[in-house]
Formats: C-alpha cells, sequence, structure tokens
C-alpha cells in the first residue's frame, strides 16, 4: 500500500531541513508517494497566499504533512490574513488538528546544552499531548466591554472565555492514554480543578476516560505544581495530557529543559490519524541558505509520522536508533556543538543519519 506524504518546506531553513527528513524517509524502503508544494511566504511569493488551495487539498489528501517551517521578517507588513503563519492555522482548522504532540527528549550526549543540572535532565523522555483548538483561546465570547455594575462599574473590561465540550475532552483523553499505552503507560493530567470549573470537569472525564485503559496509570496535578515538577525532577514523568492554555506553556517550558531546539520534533493529529509533523524551531531566517541549520528536530518529526500516521513503529525507531547513534559519534551541527565534537552542515548531518539508518 502506497503511503501519500505531503512535504510542505516553506521558508528559511525550511527547505534545507525538510530535504534532509525526505531523504531519510526515501532511503526506509518503504512504498512512500512523497509530493513537494510551496507553503508559508514561498507560496505567498508564487501565488499570492500562504496557504493556496491546490496546498491545502494536496494536504487533505495525504496521510501526513511533513512541514517545514514557515515566516520571514520580509512578510512582516503583509495583512494578517495573509502572513505566513496563517497556513499553519488553516491547516489546522481544515484537517481538524486537535491534539498537539511534543516530546521532550534529552539524548544523554547533549546532557550538557540544558541549563539544569546534568543529572536532573540527562536521558529525560517526556511527551506532552496538548488539545489545540478549544479552550479560552477560543472561547465565545470574548473582547473589551464596559463594566455595569459593583468595583469597577464604569470602566472598560476585557475578557475572554474558557470552556469544554464533553466531547473535546473525551477526544483528548483518548490520544493521552493512547500515547501513554505506547511508552511507560503512565499519564497525568494537568488542570486546575482547585479554582476552575472547566478544570473540574476536564478531571471528571479524564477519570471516566481511564476506565477504558485500566493498563494507564493515570494521575493529576495542578498546573503550578506541574510548572514547578518540570525543572526540579522532570524524568517523574512519562505523558501529560493537558488543555490548550496550560500546554501551550508546559510545552514550551519542557522544551526548554533539553536546551536544544534543533532537536524537537512534533506532531499535531486529527480523529483519524492524519498528521501535521513539523520541528518545534521556526524558519531561523538568521542562518537560512546556509547549510548550517540542525535537520534532526524535522528527521524526528519524520519519525513520529511513521509511528503516529502511518504505524510503522520498527521504522520510527530506527530513525530514533540512527539520530541517537550520530550524537554517539560526536557529529553535530552549530547550534549543539561542543568541543572535541565534528562540526557538520546540514546535508552532512543528513548524510551521518543516512550511514547510520544503514
Ligand atoms: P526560530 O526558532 O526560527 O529561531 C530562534 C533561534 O534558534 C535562531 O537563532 C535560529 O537560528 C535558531 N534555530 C532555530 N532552529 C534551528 C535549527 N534547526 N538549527 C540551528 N539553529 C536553529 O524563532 P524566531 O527567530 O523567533 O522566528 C523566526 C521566524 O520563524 C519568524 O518569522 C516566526 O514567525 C517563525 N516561526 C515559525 C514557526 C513555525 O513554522 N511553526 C514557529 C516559530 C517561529
Amino acid at each position: 500500500m502506497t503511503h501519500k506524504i505531503a512535504v510542505l518546506p516553506g521558508d528559511g531553513i525550511g527547505p534545507e531541513i525538510t530535504e534532509q527528513a525526505q531523504r531519510v524517509l526515501g532511503a526506509l524502503g518503504m512504498d512512500l508517494e512523497m509530493t513537494v508544494a510551496p507553503v508559508g511566504g514561498a507560496a505567498y511569493d508564487l501565488h499570492g497566499h500562504p496557504l493556496p488551495p491546490e496546498t491545502l487539498s494536496l494536504a487533505q489528501g495525504s496521510d501526513a504533512v511533513l512541514f517545514g517551517a514557515v515566516g520571514d521578517w520580509k512578510y512582516d507588513s503583509l495583512e494578517r490574513h495573509l502572513r505566513p503563519e496563517q497556513a499553519i492555522l488553516g491547516l489546522r482548522r481544515a484537517m481538524g488538528l486537535f491534539a498537539n504532540l511534543r516530546p521532550a527528549i534529552l539524548y544523554p550526549q547533549l546532557a550538557n546544552a540544558s541549563t539544569l543540572k546534568p543529572e536532573v535532565v540527562s536521558g529525560l523522555d517526556i511527551l506532552i499531548v496538548r488539545e489545540l483548538t478549544g479552550d479560552i483561546y477560543f472561547g465565545q465570547p470574548r473582547g473589551v466591554r464596559t463594566v455595569e455594575e459593583g468595583n469597577f462599574a464604569g470602566e472598560r473590561q476585557g475578557f475572554d472565555t474558557m470552556h469544554y465540550a464533553e466531547s473535546e475532552v473525551r477526544r483528548i483523553a483518548h490520544v493521552g492514554f493512547q500515547a501513554a499505552q505506547k511508552r511507560q503507560k503512565r499519564l497525568c493530567s494537568v488542570d486546575k480543578s482547585n479554582v476552575l470549573e472547566t478544570s473540574q470537569f476536564w478531571r471528571d472525564i479524564m477519570i471516566d476516560v481511564a476506565r477504558e485503559y485500566p493498563e494507564v496509570e493515570l494521575s493529576h496535578m495542578y498546573v503550578d505544581n506541574a510548572a514547578m515538577q518540570l525543572v526540579r525532577a522532570p524524568k517523574e514523568f512519562d505523558v501529560i495530557v493537558t488543555g490548550n492554555l496550560f500546554g501551550d506553556i508546559l510545552s514550551d517550558e519542557a522544551a526548554m529543559l533539553t536546551g536544544s531546539i534543533g532537536m524537537l520534533p512534533s506532531a499535531s493529529l486529527n480523529a483519524s490519524q492524519q498528521g501535521l509533523y513539523e520541528p518545534s524551531h521556526g524558519s531561523a531566517p538568521d542562518i537560512a541558505g546556509q547549510d548550517k541549520a540542525n535537520p534532526l528536530a524535522t528527521i524526528l518529526s519524520a519519525a513520529m509520522l511513521l509511528r503516529y500516521s502511518l504505524n510503522a513503529e520498527d521504522q520510527a525507531k530506527r530513525i530514533e536508533a540512527a539520530v541517537a547513534s550520530v550524537l554517539e559519534q560526536g557529529l553535530r551541527t552549530g547550534d549543539i556543538y561542543e568541543d572535541g565534537c565534528q562540526l557538520l552542515s546540514t546535508s552532512a548531518m543528513g548524510d551521518a543519519v543516512l550511514k547510520a539508518l544503514r
């Protein structure tokens, strides 16, 4: 069976890093049909829109999307709906990508890259599952109004609305439990149920869904405590599942535990396992076109693509083992370079991963 992959390189370092991930996917001996299309600023330059209809329908008709990065200062003066970043929002909306998976893995060889003590973070391997399409970010009503009565009567007031529907919580709960099943079978649901009604509801649903996954151990933690535990003892976590607002903050905090933005993959999934896979970093216009960027986050995103959209766990593990082997050999791009290691270009790092795969 042929698997269809839409490759959307985007802007800045996007084309350089997706090229290396494509080479790695192509070397696995699988039946993959990879089709490249423009997105972001590159698509605006060609077609006047960051997400042209042809690119969107290619993505929708594929099993998975491998995405590079979008954005460049030169598009900052465009109207908001034409900016490169709108392409990601458009893809999320059109494909119904409601679950964001961000692993924070710190390879022992890179333990010095973290600002935390190596013994606290070395070997860290956690996965944050963040709900992506609901919560206070999208809740209505929202806006600025004039307060009618009480202490602040007559003043202007900004307001937003936090809510989660039962089906929204259930589907992200299932993603969290199923991800935990593939790992150490421990799921920590993060909320603020001591203060927020929405969070108490979230917690009740998590407990209900847990009955379908008796082999997974469910725990609960308030978000303020989770923020502390992530820097105190991050290795205590396996999978964290949380809402859009808390997940936004905690996933960035977890990413920074590793200290190496060029190493972090991510996935956004919908209910039919279609997904968009991209590095957690941006388009790095400062080093674009110089063959300096670290392609490993994109190569590891390709591994996630195999795991979550193509159900090819063995091939995902092959790629991850090849990346670990390259690091073990002391091969580094500039962003993760340390004394005593060998400095490689983007393409040479791709070559090294291909060699390790074989
Ligand atoms: P950035 O992640 O692009 O870069 C931050 C710093 O990290 C830069 O110094 C960059 O050189 C470095 N860096 C990032 N990825 C690297 C890699 N793979 N290898 C080596 N070094 C790497 O963030 P930024 O500078 O804030 O944003 C640049 C552009 O990217 C902006 O236009 C922003 O809107 C866009 N952006 C896009 C995405 C996305 O496509 N999902 C995400 C974040 C930012």
